[in-house]
């Protein structure tokens, strides 16, 4: 089911359970700002989900509130796990739901990774 965007922060969501170790993930990168790791039910070839350690419930609130570090950090940790993933040269896509009309289910900010296959043009 489809989540508020907008909190507040439930720290019991899945995503929470995975950052505390209490819910295990196939992880590819984590660091001081991010870890990513794939998703339980890949829509691409590659499909990997990558997450701020912060609490923010979606993009609108990570954008609002996440600090200058926070956004940088996790910024560049999508990057540094396309590069890894060997997937910067083919290209890849972005992805990141928000709230209910956005269709995002887990209301722990994240960006799915998609790649590995030719993913053709965007459609809503
Ligand atoms: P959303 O619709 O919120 O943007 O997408 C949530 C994503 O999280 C979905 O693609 C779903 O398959 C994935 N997901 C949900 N629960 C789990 C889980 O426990 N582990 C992993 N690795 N992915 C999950």
């Amino acid at each position: 089911m489809a989540v508020n965007g907008t909190g507040p922060y439930d720290p019991q969501n899945v995503f929470a359970r995975i950052l505390r170790g209490e819910l295990p993930c196939k992880k590819v990168y984590e660091d001081e700002y991010a870890l990513a790791f794939h998703d339980i039910a890949p829509k691409a070839p590659v499909h990997v989900l990558v997450i701020p350690k912060g609490p923010f419930v979606s993009f609108a609130d990570f954008s609002r509130n996440g600090t200058e570090a926070e956004i940088t950090g996790f910024t560049r940790a999508v990057g540094q796990v396309a590069r890894d993933l060997k997937l910067e040269a083919p290209g890849y896509r972005l992805l990141s739901n928000v709230g209910v009309e956005g269709g995002q289910e887990v209301p722990h900010f994240h960006v799915h990774l998609f790649g590995g296959r030719a993913l053709g043009a965007m459609l809503p």
